[in-house]
């Protein structure tokens, strides 16, 4: 894609190494402790900015503003005052959209040409949400002879919600929560990653410049033991939605066990890509390589189990691995740039602790495999696209979330037999299929198990069709209807008439 300013000239004046505060009722903040948290390139290693380093205290004035909000001024609003709003936010995103995709490229190294590119999508979810907010109805119930007794239901916002999210897409994660709060009537409390928290603070200032009432958006930035943890604990918050781990998710459900809040989480994966004999090899090489490679590997859904057809199997392993080899690495500010850092310097540590893990279990290591260093690297954290072969369904890189870009190849011969191996995990977030056989595609489709299962394409999202986990992938579903219910109490309401 053609990009109409200058990344570099931009990114030089959007953060200088300031303090940025935190958002809350209304007010731009520091940690009450006055502690902060540094928030570096991972491109580069430069300061971005610091902010606050949010802890239970900061935590106890946002969930009181955003209780105050709730129960006061938010609750006058009609919902298409709350729909105006939003699209006014819309709009908001609209101007403001390189500045936003800049940011995130800067704190969390997603490649800009990446980043604007999900513009529609992500601006899409927010009219959507728009759109969905004077859609909310109960229905009345048949259940009773006529005039003796009115049956109804009613949906009600279900208060103040608390969200924490990853750092991988801060941009879509924030207005996947704070999208149906604003739609339903809620009122939100973010916790950011302290990975990346900067773009989730420019958020809040398009939130206060669209007129959202003070205490309806709040952000506390803060790491998960110490702002996450008392948040996802806080009696006072009656929802938490959570993007990020599988084992943090189980944390934070357990945590709301004290006042039994409702909780969705969206959490990890170890999504399968079949590739079957008769598929098309030149539309699923790149298709197969970017499910991973895409942002790094730092993607959820990263199709990193890589099932293809064993006749098949050694050209198109060779294939994906001179696909990765012709990738552009580097700083995400470069137009060119189709792969960029890994978030931090623990991060790509463990990363390459899988890949010495795939090494010493006996996988054929294709391609990639190393930290990369040089002048174009300097500072930052930087892997090579990494493919490897002959991997068995044992192998611990065919088994855990490397959360990097690691392609774990495994061969298969019939159906049945991949199907029972792709349903092999705890994990049931996504699943891709290349074959050009339409039976094929409707009998994997009906027999994996996964929230989404794209076929002959993959990484397709849209604001209009749920997506979210099954089994310890997490539940709940965001995107399509569906996802305002998350927001919503249902209260049956009977009247006796005569
Ligand atoms: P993480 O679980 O370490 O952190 C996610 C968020 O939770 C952060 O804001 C963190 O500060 C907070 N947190 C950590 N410990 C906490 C605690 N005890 N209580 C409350 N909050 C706590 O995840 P990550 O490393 O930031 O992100 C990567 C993970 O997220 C991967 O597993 C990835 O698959 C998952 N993810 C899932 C989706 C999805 O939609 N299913 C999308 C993106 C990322």
């Amino acid at each position: 894609m053609t990009i109409a300013f200058d990344p570099k000239a931009r990114a030089e004046t959007l953060y200088t190494g300031e303090f940025r505060p935190m958002f809350i009722g209304g007010n731009w903040v520091p940690a009450q402790s006055g502690e902060v948290l540094e928030s570096r390139n991972p491109a580069t290693g430069k300061l971005l900015a610091t902010v606050p380093r949010g802890a239970a205290a900061d935590v106890e004035a946002a969930v009181q503003a955003a209780r105050t909000a709730f129960e006061g001024p938010w609750s006058k609003f009609k919902p298409y005052e709350r729909q105006a709003l939003l699209l006014k936010i819309a709009d908001l995103f609209e101007q403001n959209w390189e500045e936003l995709c800049l940011s995130d490229t800067l704190d969390m190294g997603m490649p800009i040409s990446r980043t604007l590119a999900n513009r529609r999508r992500v601006i899409g979810m927010l009219r959507f949400y728009a759109g969905q907010a004077t859609a909310i109805h109960g229905e009345v119930i048949e259940n009773s002879i006529p005039g003796e007794i009115v049956t109804f239901t009613r949906k009600e916002p279900v208060g103040v919600v608390g969200a924490i999210i990853p750092w991988n897409a801060p941009i879509a994660a924030s207005i996947w929560k704070i999208g149906p709060a604003l739609a339903t009537g809620c009122t939100v409390v973010l916790k950011p990653s302290e990975e990346a928290p900067l773009t989730p603070l420019l958020i809040a200032k398009l939130m206060q410049q669209a007129g959202v009432p003070d205490g309806v958006v709040n952000i506390v930035t803060g790491t998960g033991a110490e702002a996450g943890a008392p948040l996802s604990l806080h009696p006072g918050v009656d929802k938490i939605v959570f993007t990020g781990s599988t084992a943090t998710g189980q944390a934070i459900a357990r945590a709301g066990t004290a006042n039994l809040k409702r909780v969705s989480l969206e959490l990890g994966g170890k999504s399968p890509m079949i590739i079957c004999r008769d598929a098309d090899i030149d539309r699923a090489v790149p298709v197969a390589a970017m499910a991973v490679f895409a942002n790094s590997g730092q993607i959820c859904i990263a199709g990193s189990r890589l099932f293809v057809a064993r006749e098949i199997h050694d050209e198109f392993i060779r294939r994906v691995a001179d696909f990765a080899l012709k990738l552009r690495i580097g700083n995400g500010l470069e137009e060119q740039t189709e792969v960029g850092p890994i978030i931090s310097s623990r991060q790509a540590g463990k990363v390459e602790g899988y890949i010495e893990v795939g090494r010493k279990e006996g996988a054929d290591l294709v391609v990639g495999g190393e930290r990369l260093s040089g002048p174009d690297f300097d500072g930052g954290n930087f892997i090579a696209p990494t493919v490897f072969g002959a991997v068995t369904d044992g192998m611990t890189i065919a088994r855990e979330e490397i959360f990097g870009p690691v392609i774990s190849a495994l061969p298969f011969d019939t159906l049945d037999e991949v199907v029972a191996r792709a349903n092999a995990t705890p994990y049931g977030l996504a699943a891709g299929v290349f074959t050009s056989n339409v039976g094929t595609a409707h009998k994997l489709t009906q027999r994996i198990k996964a929230g989404t299962v794209w076929v002959n394409m993959y990484h397709a999202l849209d604001p209009a069709v749920p997506f979210g986990g099954m089994k310890m992938s997490g539940y709940g579903r965001e995107g399509g209807v569906e996802h305002l219910g998350e927001y919503l109490e249902t209260k049956a309401v009977w009247i006796q008439t005569d």
